[in-house]
């Protein structure tokens, strides 16, 4: 019956044939109001008197609805207290916590943006519960004599009269989102289909029916009665379903929204000596339980996932979902792994499948998902924590993963080279070292430093420096940030890198660096924070943007489709200057999913490290997506976005874009003298 149904929704022609049903019983109701057959007053009516038998009713209803909401509702708080501390949690800001709050519960801001027609209806749903939270008080306190809005006053009148209006625009939204979700079905929400949701929407839909019924009834005293009836029961039922469903979010998200990190895809530092990661239900911590308990089951994250969108196993909504099914079946003291590690047994097993070690370590750490979740839900601290259960504990055994850490520790890059390389590099193209004379540092990074095309870039951007008489300098001796190693959950070799850099930085007294890299800019302004502050960074786009005035403009009038890195877009919020940059050296051309939307090129999170991708190249279906626009010019503004589409572009036809990253195109305008002594 169920796979019928399914079956028959998938079709377009019963999709369309479904929506012009609810469409013409929309537009019968509408007629019978307009022709009046059906009679509209001004004025609510309300029963007059109740029985004792309806009291007494009532309060055996009333008090069946709390048991049964607190009876789940209750073990949740429960799990949610139980689990383990956030150590690090604070707070502060507190300006930053209202106005989220403000923002993404009250305006439903993220919501909309995200999804401009769907968070609207969602939106006047929300806006419209929180008009009616003094209507259902109201409604419930009329048969103890304790009403406190009345129809014949001129104020109780009015509220009455507002929200109806809200009760019509919920009713419209909430049958918008059940066609959305039973009858259009994007991908998104999962083969599974959600009858729960549908008997919800039911249960609003019929709230707000029967409100609005009890303008059209006049006095008539029985269908008055009938009404009130409908709608207290139609509460009733509802108030014990939240927790039983992911209508949870209505009691949780504003919570969630509130008190999630501070800083987008913040990792947390470990607590203790014998905390290393997430690995069982112990290591669950507050925040996280909070956070997988809120989840609205919307799928935003699965939509925006390069991972999901490219055949893989890693499904961020399913992870989430995953962390709270283990909760629910082993608690928060389980020294159960949450991770499987058989790979091959789990997948086909959902939902051990979306547990697996597997899918954690197939995430760019882009942040998409962190970023779309309208309820404030922190996918990468979830993520990351579980590599970092099975990295420091030795239970991921991954031999490009162990090649890459013996690279870090013993070499100081990821690319496993000889720090002679980067000697013959600096020597070549004359970098001064840096001796603290110079205004900045200019810091390589393993791109820069070691890669053919990074290096190239870091020439590039020293042209664009010299040119403008910046002084800068280069470290004598430089190692990784320890981006990937953090990423990947190696805390050990992590915090030797940090502590390395910082040491190095302050043995030069180094002041302000700029880097090409914007994982070394994120990995040096934020996480290494956990080990001491490091002097100020910054990308060169925002030097150059900031510069701007005084380097020469030569608009080619090329074609260029800028790509927007996940680390300085989303992670750094910088969005402009590159574009600034772009927009003098040619045409600025954007790519279908561009700014807060951007799609990875598949390297973040130490995976241009790794094998090769189960599914589709990451890197390659962004690389189409540039291409399809048709642009001359790829532009981009990370070494390691330019080094994906590099391998990516060269295997598509024989006349692919250029790839220029945002200094090699600024430097293609400076004069030719300036191309002394370099690379
Ligand atoms: S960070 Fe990116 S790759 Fe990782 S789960 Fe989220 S959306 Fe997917
Ligand atoms: S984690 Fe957030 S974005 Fe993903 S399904 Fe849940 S609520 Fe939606």
């Amino acid at each position: 019956m169920r796979a019928a149904l399914k079956e028959a929704l998938s079709r377009g022609w019963v999709r369309m044939v479904a929506l012009v049903c609810a469409a013409t019983v929309g537009a019968r109701i509408a007629g019978a109001v307009l022709s009046s057959e059906i009679h509209f007053s001004a004025t609510l009516a309300e029963p007059g008197k109740f029985s004792r038998l309806e009291v007494a009713l009532l309060l055996i209803g009333a008090g069946i609805s709390i048991a049964l909401f607190f009876r789940r509702f209750g073990p949740i708080l429960c799990i949610i207290f139980r689990s383990k501390k956030d150590k690090d949690f604070s707070l502060h800001p507190i300006g930053r916590r209202m106005w989220d709050f403000f923002w993404e519960v009250l305006c439903q801001g993220k919501v909309i943006r995200q999804r401009p027609l769907p968070g609207l209806a969602h939106a006047f749903v929300f806006w419209g519960f929180l008009a009616f939270a003094l209507v259902s008080l109201n409604h419930l306190a009329n048969p103890f004599g304790l009403a406190f809005l009345r129809p014949a006053s001129y104020v109780g009148n009015f509220y009455f009269l507002f929200a109806a209006i809200w009760a019509l625009l919920v009713a419209v939204s909430i049958t918008v989102l059940f066609v959305r979700r039973f009858l259009a079905r994007p991908i998104w929400l999962g083969e599974k289909l959600s009858y729960e949701s549908g008997v919800i929407a039911f249960l609003i839909f019929l709230l707000m029916v029967s409100y609005l019924g009890a303008f059209f009834v006049g006095d008539g005293g029985a269908a008055v009665k009938a009404l009130w009836w409908m709608h207290t029961l139609t509460l009733l039922v509802f108030l014990p379903l939240i927790p039983h469903t992911k209508h949870l979010h209505l009691v949780l998200s504003p919570l969630t929204v509130f008190l999630k990190r501070d800083g987008f895809s913040k990792i947390p530092p470990l607590s203790s000596d014998e905390d290393f990661g997430l690995i069982a239900g112990k290591d669950v911590t507050q925040l996280i339980s909070l956070q997988v308990y809120s989840c609205v089951e919307c799928g935003r994250c699965t939509e925006h996932c390069p991972a999901s969108n490219t055949g893989k196993v890693l499904n961020p909504k399913e992870i989430v979902l995953g962390v709270q099914s283990y909760l629910n079946q082993s608690g928060p003291a389980s020294d159960a792994p949450l991770l499987t590690e058989a790979l091959v047994e789990s997948r086909d097993n959902p939902p051990a499948r979306y547990m697996s070690m597997e899918a954690a370590f197939e995430c760019t750490t882009c942040g998409s998902c962190e970023y779309q979740c309208p309820v404030g839900i922190q996918h990468l601290p979830i993520i990351i924590g579980l590599r970092r259960g099975a990295t420091n504990t030795g239970a991921w055994e991954d031999t490009h993963g162990t090649k890459l850490f013996l690279a870090l520790e013993k070499q100081g890059n990821a690319l496993g080279l000889s720090a002679m390389e980067r000697d013959k590099f600096i020597q070549k193209q004359g970098f001064p070292i840096f001796d603290g004379t110079q205004e900045y540092c200019l810091w390589l990074g393993c791109m820069g430093g070691y890669d053919p095309k990074g290096r190239e870039i870091v020439a590039d951007f020293a042209r664009v420096m010299r040119y403008l008489g910046t002084s800068f300098g280069v470290l004598k001796k430089e190692k990784c940030t320890g981006d990937p190693a953090r990423r990947l959950g190696n805390d050990l070799v992590f915090q030797t890198m940090a502590e390395s850099g910082l040491k190095a930085f302050e043995a030069a007294k180094v002041q302000k660096i700029v880097s090409i890299c914007p994982h070394c800019v994120r990995t040096i302004s934020n996480d290494w924070r956990e080990y001491g502050i490091a002097p100020e960074i910054e990308h060169h786009s925002e030097f150059m943007a900031r510069h701007k005035d005084r380097l020469p403009q030569q608009n080619s009038g090329e074609s260029i489709v800028y790509h927007d890195p996940c680390y300085l877009g989303r992670y750094r919020d910088v969005y402009e200057e590159p574009r600034e940059i772009v927009a003098r050296a040619g045409e600025l051309v954007e790519a279908p999913r561009s700014h807060e939307r951007s799609f990875c090129c598949g390297a973040g999170g130490g995976l241009a490290f790794l094998g090769e991708e189960t599914g589709e190249r990451v890197s390659h279906v962004r690389a189409a997506e540039l291409v399809a626009t048709g642009a001359k010019i790829v532009g981009t503004a990370c070494p390691f976005c330019n080094t994906m589409f590099r391998d990516a572009l060269s295997s598509m036809g024989d006349a692919p874009p250029q790839l220029l990253d945002i200094a090699q195109l600024t430097a293609r305008a400076l004069p030719t003298m300036q191309k002394t002594g370099e690379r």
